[in-house]
């Protein structure tokens, strides 16, 4: 297995208290493998992308238990200089915002480039064909002409595919893209969803791709792992979850994915909001906004029931919600 999380917690120190944001995360995705991990702002998917990378904000958060397995190394054990080794060659992350990540006063060649000179010990001029090639295979047109352009010379379908660019610089193992497409339009959005898509398959990398939205990732995910309040509540190929949720949030969250032959009406949204993390409640963290809660399901915590081999669910009645 590329990489594992193994009951992962992170804690946030705050003046009004300890926001719970990570609450025993399992996880895993292998070389060639997409695992989308979906839900909503606060969920802890972007936390637990965050503790993979090492780029957790060191305090206020803190990693309080667990394990991140690569390539069999637990990166928790490691001090911070080896795992800035592994940042970046062997493991990259693209996020939403390509103009804040990308630097406003270098063009986009010399960005690319650096990622050749300071990591490979290339000579400019090579760093600068490796950027023109890098440009290409994102399929930026005119990339000869454009690798001389700064960021905000692009429109964001091409920033974030600079981003993109970037990303594979060093050819990694793994990429973990949080919400990659999320600030662009619906259009865009698909295009540069099928060049990642395309790119992990052609590098035979593992992907993590961050969402809210679980429209985007139906054609190019393997797994799907859903998160609510720093848990897991459905983990599952993406296509036994597309034909029948087994979790109440995870239905919610099917039923609101606009559809071309529902245009006009009405989305239906989950009703209420994601708990505060520093009060979870009781029980089941998701019963004050589910439809289908029961009694037990506010005093007992549901563990991940297996549904198959393949698939767990976080749900008491999870063959209700399968079947109904
Ligand atoms: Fe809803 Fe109960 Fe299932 Fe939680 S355990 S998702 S509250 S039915
Ligand atoms: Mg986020």
């Amino acid at each position: 297995m590329l990489l594992e999380v193994r009951d992962l917690h992170v804690e946030f120190r705050t003046r009004d208290g300890v926001a719970k944001a990570v609450n025993g995360v399992n996880y895993a995705v292998d070389a060639g493998e997409t695992l989308a991990v979906l839900g909503e702002s606060g969920s802890g998917k972007s936390v637990t992308a965050q503790a993979v990378m090492g780029i957790l904000d060191m305090p206020p958060g803190r990693i309080t238990s667990g394990e991140i397995l690569f390539q069999g190394k637990d990166l928790l054990k490691l001090k911070e200089e080896e795992r800035r080794k592994i940042r970046g060659a062997e493991m990259a992350m693209i996020f939403q915002d390509a103009l804040s990540s990308l630097n406003p006063v270098l063009s986009v060649g010399d960005q690319l480039g650096e990622m050749f000179t300071v990591h490979r010990g290339m000579s400019r001029k090579d760093a600068r064909a490796k950027a023109v090639e890098l440009m290409d295979r994102v399929r930026i047109p005119a990339a000869k002409e454009r690798v001389k352009q700064y960021p905000h010379q692009f429109s964001g379908g091409m920033r974030q595919r600079i981003m993109i660019a970037m990303a594979l610089a060093l050819e990694p193992a793994l990429i973990i893209a949080d919400e990659p497409t999320t600030a662009l339009d619906v259009t865009v959005q698909a295009q540069v969803m099928d060049l990642l898509a395309e790119l992990q398959r052609e590098y035979n990398m593992g992907l993590i791709l961050i969402t809210h939205d679980l429209g985007v990732v139906a054609d190019v995910a393997d797994r799907i792992a859903v998160m609510y309040a720093g848990r897991i509540v459905e983990s599952a190929p993406v296509h036994d979850i597309y034909k029948a949720p087994a979790h109440p949030y995870t239905r919610g969250l099917l039923d609101s994915i606009p559809r071309l032959d529902q245009k006009g009406q009405e989305l239906y949204a989950i009703k209420g909001l994601p708990p505060n993390l520093m009060r979870i409640p009781s029980g089941c963290a998701f019963h004050p906004r589910c439809p289908m809660a029961q009694d037990v399901c506010r005093t007992d915590e549901p563990p991940l029931y297996d549904v198959s081999e393949e698939r767990g669910s976080a749900c008491h009645f999870w063959r209700e919600c399968l079947h109904g």
